[in-house]
C-alpha cells in the first residue's frame, strides 16, 4: 500500500450492537488471505491475523515493530476450538474458562504442533482467550479460524482503546480497522499460566487474584526476572511497556500538590528568567491524572487534568483513554496520582509502573 495514502480508508465503523455482516465477511476474507485486521475486544484493540498461517503472523510482528521473542494471544470462538490448539486441558483450565470465558482472561497451555512457532515465539505453550466483545465474537464466527492478536499499536506504545488510535499508530500497515468505539475494560487481559502446578498469575488485569483463587486455589507468582530476561519470561513484563509519549511521574496526592506548586511558581516568574531557561523546561505545563479528592484538589488548576473514577474497574476503563488524551494535548509530562495498594488495583498499578519506567 502507498505510504502516503490516507489512512481513513482502512478505518471502517461497525455497530457493536448489530455488526454488519457484509463488513465482517470482508474482514474475514482479508484474514483468510493472510492480511491484518484490527478489531475491538473488550480489553483493548487487537491486531489480528490467521493464527495458523505463519506468514500472516509474521506480518503482525513487522507491522508492530515487535521483537520476535514476544508471543501472541490466540483468540478463539469457543472452548472446543481452544482444545484443538493444545495437548493438555487441565481441570484448572476448565474451571477458569467456565467462570470467565468469554472475557478478559488469557490461559497459557501446552501447544500442539499446528500452532506456528511464530505465534508462541518458539515456546512450547500457547496463550488463548475467548473475547467477549460482540465485534470480536462476530469476526471469529465469520472467519471460522483462530485469530492471533496482540494489542494494535507499535511496539512499546500505549495500547489503543479506539479505532482512531489504531489508525494513528498503525495507519496503512493494516488492511482494515473495524472501529467499534471505545473498548469497555480498557486494560489488557489477566494472564494465567495453566502449565504449572499451581497455576501462575503471569499478568494482572481487571480479574483480581482473589477472584481467581476462589475458583482454582492459591496461584503462584512468576519467578523474579531481570530486565534482560523479562521479555523471554513473559513479554508483558518488559519494564517499559504500555507507555504514552509523555513522561509519567507517579506521585501521591501530597507530592502531586508540591509538583503543581513548583510549576505554578515557575509560571509566575519574570519573563526574563523564563527566557533564560532551556526551551523545554516550561514549554508546556504538565498534565495530571487523579482519582482521589485530595488528588483532584491538588491538580485543580492544571490545564490538562483528568479526574478518573475511584473504583478500579471504572478507572481501568478510562486510564488509556486519559493517557492518549495527555499525548493528544502535547503535554511532555503527566503527573499520575499513585493508586491504592489494594489488590483490586494490581493490574492498574502494574501498567502505571511500566508506563513510568525510565
Ligand atoms: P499483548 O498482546 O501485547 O497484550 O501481549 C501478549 C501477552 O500474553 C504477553 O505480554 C504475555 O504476557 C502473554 N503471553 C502470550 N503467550 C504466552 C506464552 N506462551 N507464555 C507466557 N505468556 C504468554
Ligand atoms: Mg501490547
Amino acid at each position: 500500500m502507498n505510504a502516503s495514502a490516507p489512512t481513513h480508508g482502512v478505518l471502517r465503523p461497525i455497530d457493536p450492537a448489530h455488526p454488519d455482516e457484509a463488513l465482517l465477511q470482508e474482514a474475514a476474507a482479508l484474514l483468510r488471505g493472510g492480511g491484518l485486521v484490527a478489531f475491538p475486544t473488550e480489553t483493548v484493540y487487537g491486531l489480528g491475523a490467521h493464527a495458523l498461517d505463519a506468514a500472516a503472523v509474521r506480518r503482525i510482528f513487522s507491522a508492530k515493530g515487535r521483537p520476535a521473542f514476544n508471543p501472541l494471544i490466540v483468540h478463539v470462538p469457543d472452548v472446543a476450538t481452544a482444545k484443538t490448539l493444545v495437548t493438555a486441558w487441565p481441570e484448572v483450565a476448565d474451571r477458569l474458562a467456565a467462570r470467565w470465558w468469554p472475557g478478559p482472561l488469557t490461559l497459557v497451555l501446552p501447544k500442539r504442533a499446528m500452532v506456528p512457532d511464530e505465534v508462541t515465539a518458539g515456546r512450547a505453550s500457547v496463550a488463548i482467550r475467548i473475547p467477549a466483545h460482540p465485534v470480536a465474537r462476530a469476526l471469529l464466527a465469520a472467519v471460522g479460524l483462530p485469530i492471533a492478536a496482540p494489542s494494535a499499536n507499535r511496539f512499546t506504545e500505549l495500547s489503543p482503546v479506539t479505532g482512531a488510535q489504531v489508525a494513528r499508530s498503525l495507519g496503512d500497515r493494516v488492511a482494515m480497522i473495524l472501529d467499534g468505539g471505545r473498548t469497555p475494560v480498557g486494560i489488557e487481559s489477566t494472564v494465567v499460566d495453566c502449565t504449572t502446578t499451581p497455576p501462575t498469575l503471569l499478568r494482572p488485569g481487571t480479574i483480581t487474584r482473589a477472584e481467581l483463587e476462589v475458583v482454582v486455589g492459591p496461584l503462584q507468582d512468576p519467578a523474579p526476572v531481570t530486565d534482560a530476561e523479562a521479555p523471554r519470561a513473559a513479554p508483558g513484563m518488559i519494564a517499559r511497556h504500555y507507555a504514552p509519549r509523555a513522561m509519567v511521574r507517579l506521585l501521591d496526592a501530597d507530592a502531586l500538590a508540591r509538583a503543581v506548586a513548583t510549576e505554578r511558581q515557575r509560571g509566575t516568574e519574570a519573563p526574563a528568567t523564563r527566557e533564560a531557561e532551556p526551551v523545554s523546561a516550561g514549554a508546556n505545563r504538565p498534565a495530571a491524572i487523579t482519582w482521589s479528592e485530595a488528588g483532584r484538589a491538588a491538580a485543580a488548576d492544571l490545564h490538562v487534568h483528568l479526574h478518573l473514577d475511584a473504583s478500579p474497574l471504572a478507572y481501568a476503563a478510562e486510564l488509556y483513554a486519559a493517557l492518549h488524551a495527555v499525548d493528544d494535548a502535547g503535554c511532555g509530562t503527566v503527573l499520575v496520582e499513585q493508586v491504592p495498594m489494594d489488590p483490586a488495583w494490581d493490574g492498574i498499578r502494574d501498567r502505571l509502573a511500566r508506563a513510568a519506567h525510565p
